[in-house]
């Protein structure tokens, strides 16, 4: 637990006159007072990021705990929460429970975290197999989804009939992405993974305790998976093929490593754009000066988003700390010229123009995301 800031530096009056500590406790305890009816003293940092009514696109969060609900109403924060279908994760191998659960969420945080709702692609060579998801798809629509994800196990798992890895531009798909369109609802695309995914193990790498930890994700392990770079024109060819439907590009679209290949796909595909979930370490990485002045040109294509989770029945109050920190250190960066800390490394901060970042932390998303404000 964080104290507010008065409190902490009570501790280093030590022992000083009685009558001197009466009158300090009693001054301290009105300020604390009037802290809390505002909402728990925020420090300064955080105060700025509630300041923009930040959005972020991309969380996953199935624990309708009142706190969280506290916490996104503290912040002035919005959120897209993000289904996903994953048959080699049991918690992911269908919509429900996690559907059922992102509703619960929508209603304990008062519809500040919105609902991306997702379709099982597996079954894409059977037959009805578009009407299916489609009529499911609307039917979440008409539920208040406002966005449809799609994710890897495209181009890095599934195979049909014949053996071939299925891709996200496969005819198959093309009727759902068309509906999605009609419905003027967004695609979360997170296809392929960071380059890491194909490379040696590598300690540095901010992925390696993740491919670790999901060997079965690991593409270096399975050389007979499609290339990063195969997949990538997937992804591409689908976007251009669908210029009317919204795509946001999730995790910098998998193009982590070099800003130049984002800003590629931007001249190319007017309606692409894409969040930084948990890719912001990446920014970080590369040249200051360079990531800066994409972000300047680019400024309403790029949408601030974390990938934070809060799963069913876990620590609340040690995840909502890690929420809490993790807005602190990217307000951080991307608000002032100070240093952040990731992974024993120290990157200074790209102080970003005030209205740039009331783009990326909210205007963006309300352009790509159509309904993330709770409006129908
Ligand atoms: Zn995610």
């Amino acid at each position: 637990m964080r104290l507010p800031k008065c409190r902490q530096s009570l501790g280093l009056f030590g022992a000083a006159g009685m009558a001197i500590l009466m009158v300090l406790v009693f001054s301290m305890s009105r300020i604390s007072r009037v802290h809390a009816r505002a909402g728990d003293a925020l420090d300064a940092d955080l105060a700025g990021f509630s300041a923009d009514a930040p959005i972020d696109s991309h969380i996953h969060a199935y624990d309708d705990d009142p706190r969280f609900g506290a916490l996104m109403q503290r912040l002035s924060l919005r959120a897209l929460n993000i289904c996903v279908i994953d048959d080699r994760d049991p918690f992911f191998k269908g919509l429900e429970p996690q559907l059922g659960d992102a509703i619960k969420v929508r209603r304990s945080t008062k519809g500040r975290a919105v609902l991306c709702t997702t379709f099982s692609p597996y079954d894409f060579e059977s037959p009805g197999f578009a009407q299916r998801a489609i009529r499911q798809l609307d039917a979440d629509f008409s539920g208040g989804a406002i966005a449809v994800k799609i994710y890897k196990v495209m181009g890095m798992e599934m195979r049909s009939k014949a053996g071939k890895y299925v891709m996200p531009d496969d005819p198959a798909f093309e009727p759902v992405y068309q509906d999605i369109a009609a419905h003027n609802r967004t695609v979360v695309a997170h296809i392929a993974e960071p380059d890491s995914c194909w490379a040696p193990p590598n300690p540095a790498s901010p992925d390696f305790q993740y491919y670790k930890e999901h060997p079965q994700e690991y593409a270096y392990a399975h050389p007979e998976w499609p290339s990063k770079a195969a997949i990538l024109a997937a992804r591409d060819h689908f976007v251009q093929e669908n210029p009317k439907l919204r795509v946001i590009g999730a995790h910098l679209g998998s193009m982590e490593v070099d800003v130049d290949q984002i800003a590629r796909r931007f001249d190319r595909y007017p309606n692409f754009a894409v969040d930084t979930a948990a890719r912001v370490p990446y920014f970080m990485m590369q040249p200051r000066d360079k990531v800066r002045a994409f972000l300047i040109k680019y400024q309403d294509r790029v949408l601030y988003g974390t990938d934070l989770e809060l799963p069913p029945g876990g620590n609340v109050e040690k995840e909502l700390q890690y929420w809490t920190d993790t807005y602190r250190r990217d307000w951080i960066y991307f608000s002032s010229d100070r240093t952040v800390e990731y992974l024993g490394h120290t990157y200074q901060g790209i102080s970003l123009p005030a209205p740039v970042l009331r783009k990326i932390f909210h205007d963006n998303a309300v352009h790509w995301l159509p309904g993330i404000l709770g409006e129908k």
